[in-house]
């Protein structure tokens, strides 16, 4: 039945439920059970339909928030999702693992005083409900172009701007040192977030569009990339941000002591059922162990949730600032205390103790001090506050730097910024090279899927504007 809008004062706000805490620890599906029709469209009639929509604002695809609310309510679903998936390659993707808090919802302007109009939730509802109908369907160009477009990492920001320009007509390759398409959707983010069929039915579908994959092709080692140049008309760089920022002290180097990334890719692999030695001997698998993660971003809370549903003995977080400081989404954080894990808020690592493993992590106690230059608050050590927790797994999760590019590729003209990630002009996505685009973390340094997905169709259409100089392609506002 069709709901009239503006209903933010007579029904409530609805999350989709959460699986029960004792079920959802043993096992790696999502949390957040699916919204049924009648719940969706009760919670888009919600939407003041406001005028100037601050939620499409801060949404980074400035989706059309208020009219796929407005055609949901009414029913019109088949509609709703094509104004949806118009701005947004991946939307079901985003309904699920976008900081809402922090964007679309967060600006909702009934956040204050009625809770906001659970857009994610409704953004995944159109979509999975779209996949259901086959209304999901590959990209079909309206004719075929001779030039062919190189595009190097098949995480979010290279697979967006490969349908954008198969849709223009191009041949598209894409290339990835895994496996697998879906770079960190894949093998970082883990299934109680995002199920990895998910992701893999869109895989699949850009292949049904003709885009072609590479996989297990690193560029780099199986193809250089002067090579890669050679072979097609433009290339875009989409590689990420890899290199793990590294922890110092005494013991640091221990045994026991491992990479978020390698901790959570193993994860991952063992869940989509590959063979995983360093998983099966133990090292990467946190059962029965006393386990403690550093760090406070998104990274951290996957680590620690994964170490839960492994089932490891303990699971403690250890962050320098406080809770209201941590850069992670707190509504995760939220999660994983619902699932057991202690966080020692304003506590930082100082030593790592054991022989030959390591056997626990010697802290201290911090406080905040006065904000620096950018307005963060710094963080100083209380005197005296030493203390030991007992840790066999310790799991760095501290961030991550870009992989320097042109030393590794041996093209030292490929201008990089002084932290490593690749300098574009921020108008055409173009690098120090002709004909090279990048776009998405390597180009932002570590930040989100909903980035990468605006960054690669960004991207796209200015390299359709370098290739056809006579497409009339609009100058783009520089990105944020
Ligand atoms: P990536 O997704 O990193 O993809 C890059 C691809 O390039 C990879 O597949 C890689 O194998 C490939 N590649 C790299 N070098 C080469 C080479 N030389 N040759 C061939 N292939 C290469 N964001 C959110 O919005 N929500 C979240 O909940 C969230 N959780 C996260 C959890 C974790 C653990 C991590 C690490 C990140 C998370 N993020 C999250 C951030 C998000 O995943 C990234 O911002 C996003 O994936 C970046 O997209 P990208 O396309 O730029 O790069
Ligand atoms: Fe919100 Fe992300 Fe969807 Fe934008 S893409 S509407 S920020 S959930
Ligand atoms: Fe609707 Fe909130 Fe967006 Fe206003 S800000 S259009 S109420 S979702």
């Amino acid at each position: 039945m069709a709901e009239s809008m503006l209903q933010f004062t007579r029904v409530p706000q609805h999350q989709p439920d959460k699986r029960d805490v004792d079920e959802r620890r043993t096992d790696f599906s999502e949390i957040y059970q699916e919204f049924a029709t009648t719940r969706a469209q009760g919670q888009s009639s919600r939407c003041s339909q406001c005028g100037v929509p601050f939620c499409s604002i801060h949404c980074p695809l400035n989706n059309n928030i208020p009219d796929w609310l407005k055609l949901t309510a009414e029913g019109r679903l088949d509609e709703a999702y094509e104004v949806s998936a118009a701005t947004n390659n991946f939307p079901e993707i985003c309904g699920r693992i976008c900081p809402q808090d922090r964007l679309c919802e967060g600006n909702c302007v009934i956040e204050r005083g009625f809770e906001s109009v659970t857009i994610g939730a409704v953004e995944r509802f159109i979509t999975d409900h779209a996949w259901t109908q086959g209304w999901v369907r590959p990209v079909r160009p309206r004719a075929e172009l001779q030039q062919s477009i190189g595009i190097v990492g098949a995480g979010p920001g290279g697979l967006a701007a490969g349908e954008e320009l198969r849709r223009r007509g191009y041949q598209v390759h894409v290339y990835d040192r895994h496996d697998r398409a879906g770079g960190l959707m894949m093998y970082g983010i883990p299934g109680f977030k995002l199920e990895k069929e998910i992701v893999t039915r869109r895989w699949r579908l850009l292949e049904e569009g003709g885009i072609r994959f590479h996989l297990n092709c690193e560029v780099g080692r199986d193809v250089s990339f002067a090579e890669l140049r050679a072979r097609h008309d433009a290339v875009l760089l989409a590689t990420g941000v890899y290199q793990a920022r590294e922890l110092g002290g005494p013991g640091s180097g221990l045994p026991g002591i491992v990479k978020a990334l390698d901790f959570l890719i193993a994860s991952n692999r063992k869940g989509l059922g590959d063979d995983v030695p360093d998983f099966d001997s133990g090292l990467l698998d946190a059962r029965g162990k006393n386990v403690v993660v550093i760090g406070g971003g998104d990274t951290a809370m996957d680590c620690v949730r994964t170490s839960v549903r492994q089932g490891a003995a303990s699971v403690t977080c250890l962050y320098r600032r406080d809770k209201a400081n941590m850069p992670g989404s707190l509504r995760e954080e939220k999660n994983a205390e619902e699932e057991g894990v202690q966080f020692e808020w304003l506590s930082a690592p100082e030593a790592f103790p054991g022989d030959n493993h390591v056997s626990g992590v010697r802290a201290v106690r911090m406080r905040l001090g006065l904000p620096d230059a950018s307005g963060r608050q710094s963080v100083e050590q209380v005197d005296g506050s030493q203390f030991t927790k007992p840790a066999d797994l310790v799991i760095k999760a501290l961030g991550f730097d870009p992989e320097p590019l042109p030393k590794l590729w041996g093209c030292e003209a490929l201008e990089v910024s002084r932290w490593g990630t690749v300098r574009v002009n921020h108008r055409s996505f173009q690098t120090s090279l002709p004909g090279v685009f990048a776009a998405g973390d390597i180009v932002r340094g570590a930040s989100l899927v909903v980035w990468a997905i605006r960054d690669g169709r960004d991207a796209a259409a200015q390299m359709h504007a370098y290739l056809q100089p006579s497409a009339r392609v609009p100058m783009l506002a520089a990105a944020e």
